[in-house]
């Protein structure tokens, strides 16, 4: 059950594009932000709409997170190029939702410390991150048909590339989901399940009935040219399967991936150096071990051990080379025929 606020209050941001006119606009939801160094300063997030006649609307963001760049590297280059002419519908494109984190370079708001991903449904009367949220919640998602939303690891996870969507309770609705991720044709395609989907933008969008689509296209806080390449070919495949871009997507060959139960997630219960013994893509069975801790405090001292739950594949792991207690260390997903 939704809890909604006595009084829905209007969202602060301004477009300063408008949605139900035909062509190509690039502007800005402009969020006002009043601090020491601009007394009537704002937020100014880019945003493009690409519009031609009627037909369906998708909704494109990156910069979810501050710290994962496929996304913002494929979305700034579809909104530069992206023709009304090769359009009938409409397309939103949001290179950098959480724009003050990816300015910073950081997973969460330097603003707030507020985690977008996390701030769903949000506030018009909230912190920055919220408002976001807010505005996402009730004036961005209500137009879209269909969502794709690219996420990488940050600064502290590396994935196998893959797109996503989630077991749903609307067999039909989960049905076009999956059907969208065959679509996008990324190396890898996830059955995806969450350590914690409350306040998540993939949530609210699901739960509007949209078809939603997410990505992990590798990680730790930079790109490559390959996994930009594959987001770049995946967004217009998308748009292709959508009907908004004439011609049928670009198919390569995806390997099907299912994360089955939270056995799939391994969580350092120690703090130290980590060891790993399998990479990203290997083949793991039940029992092997997949990562070490090492002690770091003195020599001498044996390291801890982690074991696959399952057999599969690693398909994420810890990145940078020291980690602490809690830390997702690593998750294997299972290898499927298909969803
Ligand atoms: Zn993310």
């Amino acid at each position: 059950m939704n809890i909604m606020t006595p009084i829905q209050r209007p969202s602060p941001i301004v477009s300063s594009v408008d949605f139900d006119v035909d062509g190509v606009q690039h502007g800005f939801l402009r969020l006002p932000y009043s601090r020491d160094d601009s007394a009537w300063g704002s937020v100014m997030i880019p945003i493009t709409v690409v519009k031609r006649g009627d037909g369906p609307t998708a909704l494109l963001t990156g910069g979810n997170h501050g710290d994962e760049y496929e996304g913002p590297v494929a979305l700034f280059d579809l909104a530069r190029t992206l023709h009304a002419e090769t359009v009938q519908g409409r397309v939103i494109i949001v290179p950098a939702m959480n724009y003050p984190a990816f300015r910073a370079g950081t997973r969460t708001s330097p603003i707030d410390r507020g985690n977008l991903n996390r701030s769903f449904p949000g506030r018009p009367d909230g912190t920055v991150t919220e408002k976001i949220a807010d505005y996402f919640q009730r004036m961005l998602l209500p137009l879209a048909d269909i969502v794709l939303d690219f996420h990488s690891g940050g600064r502290t996870l590396d994935f196998l590339p893959y797109a996503a969507a989630h077991e749903l309770r609307d067999k039909e609705q989960e049905k076009r989901c999956f059907e969208a991720v065959a679509a996008f044709a990324a190396p890898y395609s996830m059955r995806m399940i969450e350590i914690d989907a409350v306040g998540m933008y993939d949530t609210a969008a699901e739960e509007m009935g949209k078809v939603f689509v997410t990505t992990e296209l590798s990680g730790g806080g930079t790109s490559s040219a390959k996994t930009v390449g594959i987001a770049k070919r995946g967004v217009m495949n998308v748009l292709k399967h959508a009907g908004i871009v004439s011609d049928a997507p670009e198919t390569g060959p995806t390997r099907w991936l299912d994360m089955p139960s939270s056995d799939c997630f391994r969580f350092a219960e120690d703090d130290g150096l980590v060891e790993p013994c399998v990479d990203l893509g290997d083949p793991v069975r039940a029992g092997d071990v997949i990562a070490r801790i090492h002690p770091v405090g003195r020599t001498g001292q044996v390291p801890a051990e982690y074991r696959s739950a399952l057999d599969g594949v690693l398909a994420a792991r810890h990145f940078p080379g020291l980690v602490k207690t809690g830390d997702c260390l690593a998750v294997v997903a299972t290898v499927e025929d298909k969803i």
